[in-house]
């Protein structure tokens, strides 16, 4: 699958246009008012019908999922990118994936005015991709975890007439009906919301590239997140830099509780991971948190960073004002870094024997979450942080925008 595009009305001006599946700002080149679109954890879409006009139409949910999978396999970790969409009901009546129809059809916002009925979703996203994921690993793995960039519920339309019928291809499908029409419509749900691109302290204009997740307000050094109807404060802060050309990169300084392995301090890191590093007192006292990048980057430049910064637990004291320099765009929630945590884990514990059991029996609850900033130095090819040993390949941040 590919990109697609959603079709949306300007909710000032009403003009039609159009915004890529990861847009989340709208700048309507009619009217020029800026919003930001604002929904549940995951946005929901309907593909365009082309039934008869008295067909009944029945809206079946699929889980669209864009992202990284990371299985913990003989003692390993293996990643792979995984692009899929999955019906979100166990049904062999109808096809079990969208196949290539979303990249040539454009997508409307859900909304619940949609004439017909729609389907409730049985199957979690977790679930689905589990079910789509044991078609592809002939080992079995001890844990996986789906780290998903982009999430969303498409709805596809179908109806009955005698036979069951795709009300795309309007094409007679061999599917039973009788047991489509015994599935389980759904209650209305939250629609979008375009909500103005103004800060809620101060009033001034809100900043950002058209995929972030994080709005900038400059006047009162705040960000500003979708949260419930509303935009919502954003705790950050960054790492000063003396480097005036300095890129910082967004990430996740997580703190979560941990069960089944002691993970409260430093010290208890250099114990589980075994770090060659002689054990100061103090350490016993200072929290150990986890890092995630929080941006879209490739599988293993992901785990390797979370990686690198976990073992180094960056620990220069932080300013809470934004960074004066370049900043990338926020583009992977914290909802879905926590995901990642336990394959973190799984990466830094040695010796590795028996940790397969171990992680199956093991928690994780993250408490509490804080977006920081860190100065990258820019390189021909790379941004690169010397101290944590890590570099992010330009031209990978670049593609991974678009990815
Ligand atoms: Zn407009
Ligand atoms: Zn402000």
């Amino acid at each position: 699958m590919t990109d697609f595009s959603v079709e949306l009305q300007c909710p000032q001006c009403g003009a039609p246009a159009e915004l890529e599946e990861t847009e989340r700002l709208f700048d309507c080149p009619f009217c020029r008012v800026k919003s930001f679109l604002v929904g549940k954890s995951f946005f929901r879409y309907v593909l365009p019908d082309n039934a008869p006009k008295d067909a009944d139409l029945i809206w079946i949910p699929y889980w669209r999922f864009r992202g990284m999978t990371f299985s913990f396999i003989d003692n390993d970790i293996r990643h792979r990118v995984a692009d899929a969409s999955i019906a979100a009901v166990q049904s062999s009546d109808i096809p079990r994936s969208l196949g290539l129809r979303s990249q040539t059809l454009k997508l409307r916002f859900l909304t619940n005015k949609e004439n017909g009925q729609r389907i409730k979703p049985r199957l979690s996203l977790k679930e689905a991709t589990d079910v789509f994921q044991s078609r592809h690993d002939a080992a079995k793995a001890a844990y996986q975890c789906h780290i998903g960039e982009r999430v969303s519920l498409i709805y596809a339309p179908f109806y009955i007439d005698g036979t069951l019928f795709d009300g795309i291809l309007n094409r007679a499908l061999s599917g039973d009906p009788s047991r489509i029409a015994e599935l389980t419509a759904d209650r209305p749900t939250q629609e979008i919301r375009f909500v103005p691109t103004l800060c809620p302290a101060c009033g001034w204009d809100l900043h950002g590239e058209a995929g972030t997740l994080a709005l900038a307000c400059r006047n009162c050094d705040t960000l500003w997140q979708a949260g419930g109807r509303e935009l919502a404060p954003l705790p950050f802060s960054h790492i000063p830099s003396r480097d005036e050309n300095a890129v910082y990169l967004p990430f996740w300084r997580i703190r979560a509780d941990v069960s089944g392995i002691l993970l409260n301090s430093y010290a208890d890191l250099v114990r589980t991971a075994n770090l060659p590093r002689a054990p100061q007192p103090e350490w016993e006292k200072t929290p150990f948190h986890f890092w995630s990048p929080a941006f879209k980057s490739a599988p293993q430049s992901y785990l390797r960073l979370g990686h690198n910064l976990t073992v180094s637990q960056p620990g220069e004291s932080l300013s809470k004002k934004l960074p004066k320099g370049r900043r990338h765009p926020v583009t992977l929630p914290v909802s879905e870094a926590v995901e990642s945590l336990k394959i973190t884990l799984a990466a830094l514990v040695r010796p590795r024997k028996n940790l397969a059991s171990r992680l199956l029996d093991m928690h994780i609850r993250p408490k509490r979450a804080l977006l920081v900033y860190i100065p990258f130095k820019e390189g021909h090819h790379e941004l690169i942080h010397p101290q944590y040993k890590v570099a992010v390949n330009r031209n990978m941040l670049k593609l991974s925008k678009a990815l």
